[in-house]
């Protein structure tokens, strides 16, 4: 599209509503841009732990990074809550509020 064709795109959605939707934007906007500042100011996203419990829907909180680390280790390890992991549970590792197992038994 060329430089007319923007133009053109742009005077189509003008007119009386494009205030209002411009605010509505701005809105979504701030709300969300509030929210990633709370995430970067802790660092850490609700997951649910993984133990083998069923009945188990307790929230780990970790770093999106160090949970994508877990995952990229393969399916047997498992992000949960300390003292949650099973004894068919070898303990890998460790981070401030959970443990990383690997299940070695099904
Ligand atoms: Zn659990």
């Amino acid at each position: 599209m060329g430089f007319e064709g923007q133009r053109k795109a742009i005077r189509g959605v003008s007119g009386h509503k494009r205030t209002g939707n411009e605010a509505v934007f701005r809105a979504a906007n701030e709300r969300l841009k509030g929210r990633l500042a709370g995430l970067e100011e802790n660092g850490t996203v609700p997951f649910i732990c993984e133990c083998s419990d069923a009945d188990c829907l307790q929230v780990v909180e970790l770093a999106m990074q160090a949970y994508e680390g877990v995952r990229a280790q393969g399916e047997r390890r498992f992000v949960v809550l300390p003292g949650h992991n099973g004894a068919g549970d070898n303990v890998v590792g460790e981070g401030d509020g959970f443990v990383v197992v690997e299940k070695i038994a099904d």
